[in-house]
């Protein structure tokens, strides 16, 4: 990528250049990378009144014939992967091997969407009267707004229009201001696709274009993934028009070891969790409960693997596991919240401080033991590679403290004892739990949040339905 090259507008079906940009920088190195629209007031609605205006002719189409589109864009995107891989990598630092990965879900994940095409399904329910059939049909929203954080910028935007556009809807994405490229390159792709102009938008830009869409009239249903705090900022520019909401937010997973646990597996797992695009994943491991009996085994195993990670940047040294933070502003919450945590009495076991490796946001991998529940580090989202442990009785007090918590996302447990695998599964209030394994979701479950970790879900039949409507007829005849 060229630091001359200008990213644009895709509205109508054309690429539209935008009269204000900004520079989008490798978080690795601070070359910049490109420049990038912040669009504005008209270009959203520009793009809104296009996806409006291409919206009936979609929907009457056969859902087969939208399931054809996305498999054509997921044939591009597998022909591309190598390049939007490295594209991936250059702007959001994580290294090449998991924008690989990243790369080719996307494209399995609209093919999957595709699948669905042909099991829509209604219901019919027998009437309390003679003469009459009660009917229930799924329907489009209409104009979906997808808003989009930087952490897995390019599979995020599949996740959203996939769904949206299977069930024949139409939509606009906003990129985050982070990571515009991959999202262009998306585009590009898309564009040689012949879907209809007005289908998919795209509009780039910070906050104020965000909000531009979210408290749009001709907005249907917004679509956010992002932080609690922007979470929070839609759902009120989006209640004067009380448009629908899907609001994937963030976490503070929960990891609970108990005595039984196999530690190797519980070490690697929870190690590979907090490495994994440099901490940054809403999903992942964030706080550990382990039980007294194996506390300093299992503190001692996670502090040697987390130092032995290797880290730097991955275009440069392909070989490392971990790549930088996304920007300064993460590297100084991530220092500032490590700080405090030492300040409230966490005791460093590895780690602890931005690392200096000439240019980039890295952070060294960390440990923090003797943590406790009045602590913000055990509390709040860390968005890096930093790793609080707590210890713990049993599995009641560990799943109490799970539990005690503003968000409500993801949460594991590591046991070899089916009994207390199956106290968890009723006990523990999160939208998804990962007992024996990594925290990472498959894309026919359902991704979702409880508390503030959000609103709907993502993935699967249910996802799939979220961008759908019930509509009943009563016929009588
Ligand atoms: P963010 O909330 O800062 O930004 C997300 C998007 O919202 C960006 O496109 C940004 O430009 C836009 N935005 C900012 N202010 C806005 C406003 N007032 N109105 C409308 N849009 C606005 O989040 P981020 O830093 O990009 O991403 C990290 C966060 O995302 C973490 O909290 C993480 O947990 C969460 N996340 C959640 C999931 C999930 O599935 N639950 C997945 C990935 C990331």
């Amino acid at each position: 990528m060229a630091s001359s090259t200008v990213l644009r507008n895709f509205i109508a079906g054309s690429f539209t250049d935008s009269a204000e940009l900004h520079e989008v920088t490798n978080p690795a190195t601070g070359a910049v990378l490109a420049r990038s629209p912040l669009s504005c007031q008209a270009d959203v609605d520009r793009a809104i009144a296009a996806a409006r205006g291409a919206h009936k002719a979609w929907a009457r189409r056969p859902a087969v014939e939208r399931a054809q589109y996305l498999r054509r864009v997921a044939a591009r995107i597998r022909d591309n992967a190598a390049r939007i891989a490295r594209t991936i990598t250059e702007e959001q630092g994580k290294v090449l091997g998991l924008a690989e990965v990243e790369v080719n879900f996307t494209a399995d994940y609209l093919d999957y969407m595709a699948e669905w095409a042909r099991r829509i399904e209604g219901e019919v329910i027998t009437s309390d009267r003679a003469n009459e059939q009660i009917f229930l049909l799924r329907k489009p929203l209409g104009v979906v707004a997808g808003i989009l954080p930087w952490n897995f910028p390019f599979f995020l935007i599949a996740r959203k229009m996939a769904p949206a556009l299977l069930t024949g809807n139409t939509i606009v994405i906003k990129p985050s201001e982070e990571t515009p490229i991959n999202c262009h390159a998306f585009t590009e792709l898309l564009a040689q696709c012949e879907l209809p102009a007005g289908v998919f938008n795209v509009v780039y830009g910070q906050g104020g274009t965000g909000a531009a869409l979210a408290g749009h009239a001709g907005v249907d249903m917004v679509s956010f993934t992002g932080s609690v705090a922007t979470g929070e900022r839609i759902a009120a520019a989006a209640a004067p028009h009380i448009t629908k909401l899907n609001l994937e937010l963030g976490g503070k997973a929960p990891a609970i070891v108990l005595a039984d646990a196999d530690l190797d597996l519980a070490v690697r797992a929870i190690r590979d969790s907090r490495i994994i695009n440099t901490g940054q994943v809403c999903n992942c491991a964030e706080r550990v409960y382990v039980q007294r009996q194996v506390a300093d085994e299992f503190t001692a195993r996670i502090a040697q693997a987390m130092a032995a990670t290797r880290y730097g940047d991955p275009i440069a040294r392909p070989d490392v596991e971990m790549g930088p933070l996304i920007n300064q502003k993460g590297l100084d919450s991530v220092q500032a919240k490590v700080r405090q945590a030492i300040a409230d009495g966490a005791q460093l076991v590895t780690g602890g401080q931005a690392a200096d490796l000439g240019a980039g946001f890295h952070f060294q991998p960390t440990v923090l033991a003797g943590c406790h529940a009045g602590m913000e580090i055990m509390r709040k989202e860390i968005f890096g590679p930093v790793l609080p442990i707590q210890v713990v009785e049993d599995l009641d007090e560990a799943i109490a403290l799970a539990n005690d918590c503003e968000y409500g996302l993801t949460s594991s447990l590591y046991t070899r004892d089916l009994s207390k695998a199956m106290q968890a599964m009723r006990e523990i209030d999160f939208g998804e739990t990962y007992i024996n394994r990594e925290n990472f979701e498959a894309m026919q479950g359902f991704h979702a949040g409880v508390r503030k970790s959000g609103v709907g879900g993502a993935d699967g039949k249910h996802g799939l339905y979220e961008y759908t409507h019930t509509h009943v007829v009563y016929l009588q005849g």
